[in-house]
């Protein structure tokens, strides 16, 4: 597999991930990825994705401004 933006090559890593809603942040540490070693661009396969979905939705009802979770414990 290699990155799309710059053809490097990826790399698998740790993430954090930062999804920015209307009303609050939402900070994932430590999602699993792969990392372009060139660029840095970060690749979520279709699980992580769709976990990362479900965290959200399940957070952001009851965020007020920030949330800081790691992704292993939660679920
Ligand atoms: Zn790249």
């Amino acid at each position: 597999m290699k990155c799309f933006m710059c053809k490097g090559d990826l790399e698998r890593a740790r993430k954090t991930y930062v999804a920015t809603l209307e009303n609050c942040v939402i900070v994932i540490k430590d999602v699993p990825a792969m990392v372009c070693t060139q660029c840095g661009e970060a690749y979520y396969s279709d699980e992580v994705s769709d976990r990362l979905e479900r965290i959200i939705d399940k957070i952001r009802g009851m965020v007020q401004e920030v949330a800081i979770v790691e992704y292993d414990k939660v679920a």
